[in-house]
C-alpha cells in the first residue's frame, strides 16, 4: 500500500510538474507569436543594422507598433549587454515605465526587477542583474548627477520624444553631448508623431527610420451642439454605444483620478439601475497615481460577451497601448500645468487638448480593425478652438527645479545651453531669482551649500527646502511625513457619494486647531502608524489605504535622503528607544509643536502666501494680488484664517489653492528676507483697518 501511495504521488507531481512545463512552454511560445507579429518586427534586422551603423537614430512609428517594448529587448539580444552594461529606456510617465516593464520581464520570462527593472520617484525595482531598465525621464536626469558620463549604458532610449515633457527637452541637450565623447554609444530617439524632422536637425542630422503601421480607418463624429458638461456626456456615450454598438472596447480620455472616480461611480450606478437589461460592462480605470495591482488589470483580456471600458487619462494616449480598443470617447480636454511668469503664479488647470492629440486618440481606435471616435465637441471647435500641437513643457513651466539640477551638473551659462526649444529669458530668470530666495544660489548665481543639499532630492526645490528647514526646527520626523503626504495627497481622503457626511466626520478628526491641512496630513499618518498600518483604520475613517501605504514608502526612501545629507530623523539617529520617541506624536504633541513645524514649511512655501480679503471671501496672493480661494477640500474652507500659505493651485472654476496652512505675516520677513521686506507685510496688513491715527 504504502509504496503504491509513494509511486502515485510520484506520478502526480511529475504529472504537475508537465503541465506546469507545458503551461510555461506554451506561453512561451504565445508570447513569441504575440511579439513576431507586431509591425515592428519584419523591421527588426534593419533596425539593428541602423544602430549598428549610427550613433543616433531617431524611430518613428505609431503607437503600438512596438517601439518601447520591442526596442530595447533587440538590441539586447544583438548582444549591447555583453559587457555587463545596460540599456536604459526613459518614460515621462510613471504607470508607463511600470506596466512597460512589467510587460518586457514578462516577453523575456524573468521577474520584474531582475533583467529587466524600472526606476521611478522613489521607488527602485532594479538590481546588480538588471540589463534593460525603464525609468522616468526624471530619473535618468537624476542620474546625471552621480553618473556624468553615464558609463553603465550601452544604448539609450528617449522615447516618447513627442510628448517633449521638461525632463524629455533637458536630457536631449545632455545626451547628445554625451555622445560626443562617447562614441560607443547609442541613441535612439522616438516618437509616435510623423513630425521627426525636428529631431533629426538638432541631434546633427540624425537618420530617421519609420515604422510603416497599419493602422485600419476610423470615422469620427462630432457633437452638433457645445456640451455643457463633458463628463456627463461621456457617461452617456459610453451607455449608447454598449447598448447599441457591436462587440469592441471603449477608451475614453479624461483630464485626471478625480474625474475618472467620479465617471466610474455614475457609470457604476448606471449599470446597476439598468440591470440585466445590459451585457456586463468591465470599468477600468488607468491614471498616473493607481496601484501597481490595478495596473495591470487594463491588459486582462476582455471574457466574452462582456465590453471593456478603460477611463484613462492623457496616458494612454502614446504611451499605453490596449489592445481591442474600437471605439474612443474624446471629450477634448487634458490637464496641464502651466506657469504665468508675470503673476509668478504655477497651476494645474485643465485645457482644450491640441488637434495633434485629438488625432492621437482618435488613432486609438483602429488599431485592431477599424473603429470610430466619438468627440464630444463640435466640428467648429475642432477647427477654431484647438491649437495645432502642444506647447513643449519647457516653454511654460516653472524650471527652478531643473536650473537648480543644471547648476549641480556644474552647467552655468544657461543662456548657452543646447535647448531644443530654448525657454523665454524670462523664465530662467524666475527661476533664478526663486533659487535665490530660497537660498540655493548665493547672489552671483552659484550654488551654495544649502543649493547642494537641496539638490539631492527628487522634487521641487520648495519642497526640499521645507524639508532642511525641519533640521532647525527640530521637526525632520515630521517635516518627511508631511512632504511623503503631500506626494499622495490627491488621493489620501476618501468621501464617496453616499457617506460624505461620514467622511467628512472620520476626516474633521485629524484636523490640529490652529493648523491646517499639512497638520492634518501628519496626524493622519501619525495614527495610521499607531494602528499599526491597519487596513481596516484606513476603512474606518475613509483614508485610501493604497495611499497610506505609498506615502509609507515614500517616507522611508525620504528618510535615507535625509541621512545623505546629514539630517537625522528619529528612525536615523537610533532613538527609536528612548521613551519620548518611540511614538509618533499624538494630536497634543503636534498642537504644541505646531509653529515649528508651519515655520518650517514656511521657510519653502513663503512664495506661496495669501492674504484673505475685505471681502472674506478671496485672498490676495501676497506678491502680486493675485485672488485665489480656499479649495472647499480644506479643512481651513470654513475656517478662512487672515494669512496663509498653499502647496498648491488648482484652477477649476475658480483659482484654488489646496494644501493650505495658516502662518504668521512676520514669519515671511523672518524666513525670506530676500523676498519680503518688512514694509510689505505692514502695508499690506494696515491696508485692510481703518486709519484712526492723525
Ligand atoms: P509603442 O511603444 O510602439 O507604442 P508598445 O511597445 O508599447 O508600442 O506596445 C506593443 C504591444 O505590447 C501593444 O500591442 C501593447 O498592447 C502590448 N503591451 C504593452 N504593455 C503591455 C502590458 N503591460 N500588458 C499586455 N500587453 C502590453
Ligand atoms: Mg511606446
Amino acid at each position: 500500500d504504502f509504496v503504491m501511495e509513494e509511486t502515485l504521488f510520484e506520478e502526480a507531481k511529475a504529472d504537475e510538474l508537465h503541465k506546469f512545463l507545458d503551461e510555461s512552454e506554451r506561453k512561451k511560445s504565445t508570447m513569441k507569436q504575440v511579439r513576431e507579429s507586431l509591425p515592428i518586427f519584419k523591421y527588426r534586422q534593419q533596425l539593428l543594422d541602423a544602430v549598428e551603423n549610427f550613433q543616433i537614430l531617431i524611430i518613428v512609428g505609431e503607437t503600438g507598433s512596438g517601439k518601447t517594448t520591442q526596442l530595447p529587448q533587440y538590441l539586447y539580444e544583438a548582444g549591447y549587454c555583453k559587457d555587463g552594461k545596460k540599456i536604459g529606456c526613459t518614460q515621462p510617465r510613471r504607470v508607463a515605465a511600470m506596466s512597460v516593464a512589467a510587460r518586457v520581464a514578462d516577453e523575456m520570462g524573468t521577474k520584474i526587477g531582475h533583467e529587466v527593472g524600472y526606476a521611478i520617484r522613489f521607488e527602485d525595482c532594479t538590481s546588480e542583474k538588471t540589463r534593460i531598465k525603464y525609468m522616468t525621464d526624471g530619473m535618468l536626469l537624476r542620474e546625471f548627477m552621480t553618473e556624468p558620463d553615464l558609463a553603465g549604458y550601452s544604448c539609450l532610449m528617449i522615447d516618447e520624444a513627442h510628448e517633449r515633457t521638461l525632463h524629455t527637452d533637458i536630457l536631449f541637450a545632455l545626451v547628445k553631448d554625451i555622445a560626443r565623447f562617447r562614441p560607443d554609444l547609442k541613441l535612439l530617439i522616438s516618437s509616435a508623431t510623423m513630425d521627426a524632422q525636428k529631431f533629426s536637425e538638432y541631434f546633427d542630422d540624425a537618420p530617421i527610420f519609420k515604422i510603416p503601421g497599419r493602422p485600419y480607418p476610423v470615422e469620427i463624429y462630432n457633437t452638433k451642439a457645445p456640451e455643457a458638461n463633458y463628463l456627463t456626456a461621456a457617461v452617456t456615450t459610453i451607455l449608447q454605444i454598449h447598448a447599441s454598438q457591436p462587440k469592441g472596447d471603449i477608451l475614453v480620455f479624461l483630464t485626471g483620478q478625480d474625474e475618472i472616480e467620479q465617471a466610474m461611480e455614475n457609470l457604476t450606478v448606471a449599470c446597476r439601475a439598468l440591470g440585466s437589461k445590459i451585457a456586463e460592462l468591465i470599468i477600468c480605470p488607468i491614471y498616473s497615481n493607481l496601484p501597481s495591482e490595478l495596473q495591470a488589470k487594463i491588459f486582462d483580456p476582455t471574457p466574452e460577451g462582456a465590453r471593456k471600458v478603460i477611463l484613462a487619462t492623457n496616458i494612454a494616449e502614446t504611451s499605453i497601448t490596449i489592445d481591442g480598443v474600437v471605439y474612443v470617447i474624446d471629450p477634448g480636454f487634458v490637464k496641464q500645468n502651466s506657469y504665468n511668469p508675470r503673476s509668478g503664479i504655477e497651476s494645474l488647470q485643465v485645457v482644450a487638448c491640441s488637434r495633434a492629440s485629438a488625432s492621437q486618440r482618435s488613432g486609438r481606435a483602429g488599431r485592431v480593425g477599424p473603429g470610430k471616435c466619438f468627440r464630444l465637441y463640435t466640428q467648429h471647435a475642432y477647427m477654431n478652438e484647438l491649437e495645432d500641437n502642444t506647447a513643449p513643457e519647457i516653454l511654460r513651466v516653472n524650471l527652478s527645479s531643473v536650473v537648480l539640477t543644471l547648476k549641480c551638473l556644474g552647467i552655468n551659462n544657461l543662456i548657452k545651453f543646447d535647448f531644443m526649444d530654448p525657454p523665454s529669458p524670462e523664465l530662467l530668470k524666475l527661476a533664478l531669482e526663486q533659487l535665490y530666495a530660497l537660498g540655493a544660489l548665493n547672489d552671483k548665481g552659484e550654488m551654495t551649500k544649502m543649493g547642494r543639499r537641496m539638490a539631492e532630492f527628487p522634487m521641487d526645490p520648495m519642497l526640499s527646502r521645507a524639508l532642511l528647514a525641519s533640521e532647525k526646527y527640530d521637526c525632520a520626523n515630521e517635516m518627511a511625513t508631511i512632504v511623503s503626504m503631500l506626494s499622495v495627497s490627491g488621493s489620501v481622503f476618501y468621501r464617496p457619494k453616499d457617506k460624505k457626511l461620514f467622511a467628512d466626520r472620520a476626516h474633521a478628526n485629524f484636523v490640529i486647531t490652529g493648523g491646517g491641512d499639512h497638520l492634518a496630513l501628519l496626524n493622519c499618518y501619525n495614527q495610521f502608524v499607531d494602528s499599526g498600518y491597519n487596513m481596516q483604520w484606513c476603512f474606518e475613517n475613509y483614508v485610501q489605504y493604497k495611499s497610506m501605504t505609498r506615502a509609507r514608502d515614500t517616507r522611508d526612501q525620504l528618510i535615507a535622503l535625509m541621512e545623505r545629507v546629514e539630517i537625522y530623523t528619529k528612525e536615523a539617529s537610533g532613538e527609536e528607544n528612548s521613551e519620548l520617541t518611540s511614538r509618533n506624536l499624538n494630536p497634543q504633541e503636534i498642537s504644541s509643536k505646531s509653529e515649528d513645524i508651519r515655520k518650517s514649511l514656511t521657510a519653502g512655501f513663503f512664495f506661496n502666501s495669501a492674504k484673505l480679503g475685505k471681502s472674506k471671501e478671496g485672498y490676495s496672493t501676497v506678491k502680486r494680488q493675485h485672488t485665489v480661494y480656499i479649495h472647499p477640500s480644506s479643512c481651513l474652507f470654513e475656517v478662512k484664517p487672515q494669512w496663509v500659505i498653499y502647496y498648491e493651485l488648482v484652477l477649476t472654476s475658480k483659482e484654488y489653492m489646496r494644501q493650505i496652512t495658516e502662518i504668521d505675516p512676520k514669519w515671511l520677513v523672518e524666513l525670506a528676507p530676500h523676498f519680503y521686506s518688512k514694509q510689505e507685510i505692514e502695508d499690506s496688513s494696515k491696508r485692510k483697518m481703518p486709519i484712526t491715527r492723525k
